[in-house]
């Protein structure tokens, strides 16, 4: 099979803004669904309460802000302002309920505007443990069997233990697939344009997790033999881009400044988990234990004494990158506040790295193919200059 059919695909469901296939879901299957904001949310317990989780990643660069400014200070990033478009607009009517995870204050303040935009819906604010000990982790359970009793309500399906063990069954075998594609793309980064990978990667927001996975794999199948030449472009990291997503405008224009993205942080939810989660007697317990002990380093996760510089460090190293592209929505705080401590880090590991913003709907690609472009060349020539 040829990989472009299987990326037009995605390409169409990437500029859905009106959720077609999500509404095509729900007259096949009669069932419900929940979108969730970035970055993280445990899709197995939505999954296995018979709902389909729907990732929402804002308006991207298809959607005209025209009432959502007014919902914010111009100070803030852009994703929330695209999401009260969208819902303004009735993009996001066939969504039965949504959820908030904690991640910032924007996000916090976006639920309580859900609450008063959309009172008839189910909308809940998911907030996450901040200690990771004992008490963290009974918190964190409460937090997740509470969560489980609403989805059951709204879609009037027990999740029972076998469900629940199906469910993670599914989300472990799609973990998998795209660790595969990481790797693949780490490997030989010619056979898996990091733009392909994007799309695939979004996709998986609005399919069922096993049409997903399946996809995933007819893909791998297609790019281990795809004929694509191998340039001689530098390989990096992006890092920054774990909430408000960069247009696929802005990732090609990466790609295509002579660097071969080697690992990144966008769409992070669906990477969130580093390994797969147990299925067992009690798979609730499973799923809470798998969030506290096996997840990634980001800035929206404080883990006490955790040295975010070190986990990058080390994820260029193991993906044997030449630098580290920071690349944040503006006005992020969570990245932006994280940025030093990266290069900080980089900077005592002697790893190059070039730092910029960007916008969902940012229009000025030219300047960041530029300045992606010049950071190759300048390892290519120096090795190490930022
Ligand atoms: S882009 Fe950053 S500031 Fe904006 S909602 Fe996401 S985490 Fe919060």
């Amino acid at each position: 099979m040829d990989t472009q059919p299987i990326i037009d695909r995605c390409e169409r469901l990437y500029r859905d803004i009106g959720l077609g296939s999500v509404q095509a879901w729900k007259q096949r299957t009669g069932g419900k669904a929940i979108g969730h904001l970035p970055v993280y949310v445990p899709r197995e317990l939505i999954h296995a309460a018979g709902l389909l989780p729907v990732g929402i990643m804002g308006g991207g660069d298809d959607v005209e802000i025209i009432r959502g400014d007014a919902y914010f200070q111009s100070y803030i990033c852009h994703l929330p302002r695209s999401t009260v478009e969208l819902g303004l607009a009735g993009k996001l009517d066939c969504l039965d309920g949504m959820l908030f995870p904690a991640i910032c204050d924007v996000i916090r303040n976006l639920s309580g505007m859900w609450q008063m935009m959309f009172p008839h819906k189910y909308i809940k604010y998911l907030d996450f443990p901040q200690t990771f000990n004992d008490a963290g982790r009974e918190f964190y359970r409460f937090e997740m069997a509470e969560l489980l009793l609403e989805l059951e309500a709204l879609s009037g399906i027990h999740a029972s233990a076998e469900r629940l063990n199906h469910s993670i069954t599914l989300y472990n075998a799609n973990r998998r697939a795209l660790a595969e594609l990481y790797d693949l793309r780490a490997a030989e980064p010619h056979r898996v344009p990091t733009s392909e990978l994007y799309l695939l990667q979004r996709a998986g927001n609005v399919l069922e997790v096993g049409e997903h996975t399946t996809m995933l794999h007819d893909y791998l199948g297609a790019a281990r033999i795809s004929n694509r030449p191998l340039r001689d472009n530098v390989r990096v990291v992006a890092t920054g881009l774990f909430c408000e997503q960069p247009p696929l405008s802005m990732v090609r224009a990466m790609e295509n400044s002579g660097c071969y993205i080697v690992d990144d942080d966008w769409v992070l939810g669906a990477r969130y988990q580093l390994g797969d989660t147990p299925v067992g007697d009690n798979p609730l317990a499973a799923i809470v234990d798998s969030y506290m002990s096996g997840t990634v380093a980001t800035a929206t996760r404080y883990v006490e004494g955790d040295d975010k510089g070190a986990f990058l460090v080390e994820q260029v190293r193991q993906r044997q990158a030449e630098g580290v592209i920071f690349a944040a929505a503006s006005f992020c705080d969570p990245a932006l506040l994280d940025r030093p401590m990266g290069q900080k880090a980089l900077a005592e590991a002697g790893i190059p790295y070039t730092s910029f913003t960007y916008s969902e709907n940012t229009g000025q690609v030219q300047v960041i193919k530029e300045q992606a472009g010049t950071f190759a060349d300048s390892i290519k020539l120096w090795g190490a200059v930022t």
